[in-house]
């Protein structure tokens, strides 16, 4: 089955998409990732792409579609979680699409719901591994020597589009454009909204009771 998992900037669906993708070996389709690395290989999606996200602005759809069927086509027959993607009606649109042409779909819309106070806390101290991508957290989950990644060793940096004034036209753009997919996504009765407060293993855990 694919799954796809949306929520507001902050509320886990990357740590939740590593947590599955280690369990059920699914691919991962991580839009935010494909464009970062695009931004540090200086393509010419990175390039178009880069000055949105360092706004805090969603790309426009047109790009972000376009990058998702090629890595769809990629993935193959095998099953996929889609981490942020999609973040608007249309982009949805154009996901039936492409999968209808592929003859497969989404088995369940994951919402991560997380309170908005939280997300700015969980935002502002997140902190990123340069080389493995490993996220920590400056209060909750600082790495054991300050700066290093404990996992690969490399660099702990804070994301450009982390810092608190961008971080305001994320949430501005999750509000106007993300959210209405809940609705969009019950219509179509796939959607789960599972509560995205607690520990990365207690939420794994409510959502793994969904895809039982
Ligand atoms: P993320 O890593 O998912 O938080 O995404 C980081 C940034 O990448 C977002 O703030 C957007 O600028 C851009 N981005 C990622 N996914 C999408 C998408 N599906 N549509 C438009 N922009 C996106």
């Amino acid at each position: 089955m694919n799954i796809l998992l949306f929520g507001p900037p902050g509320a886990g669906k990357g740590t939740q998409s590593a947590l599955l993708v280690d369990k059920l070996k699914m691919k991962h389709l991580s839009t935010g990732d494909i464009l970062r690395a695009a931004m540090r290989n200086g393509t010419t999606l990175g390039l178009e792409a880069k000055s949105y996200m360092n706004d805090g602005k969603l790309v426009p759809d047109s790009l972000v579609i376009g990058m998702v069927d090629e890595e769809l086509g990629e993935i193959g027959s095998q099953s996929f979680i889609l981490d942020g993607f999609p973040r608007t009606v249309p982009q949805a649109d154009a996901l039936e699409n492409l999968l209808k042409n592929r003859k497969t779909s989404i088995g369940r819309a994951i919402f991560l719901e997380v309170p908005k106070d939280q997300l700015l806390d969980r935002l502002t101290g997140r902190r990123v591994c340069k080389g493995c991508g490993a996220t920590f957290h400056v209060g909750f989950k600082p790495p054991q020597k300050q700066g290093i990644c404990d996992i690969c060793g490399a660099e702990v940096i804070q994301r450009e589009d982390d810092k608190e004034s961008v971080i305001r036209t994320r949430l501005e753009a999750y509000e106007a454009s993300t959210k209405p997919l809940q609705e969009y996504y019950q219509e179509k009765g796939i959607l789960q909204v599972v509560d995205g407060l607690g520990s990365a293993d207690e939420v794994f855990a409510r959502i793994q009771k969904w895809l039982a």
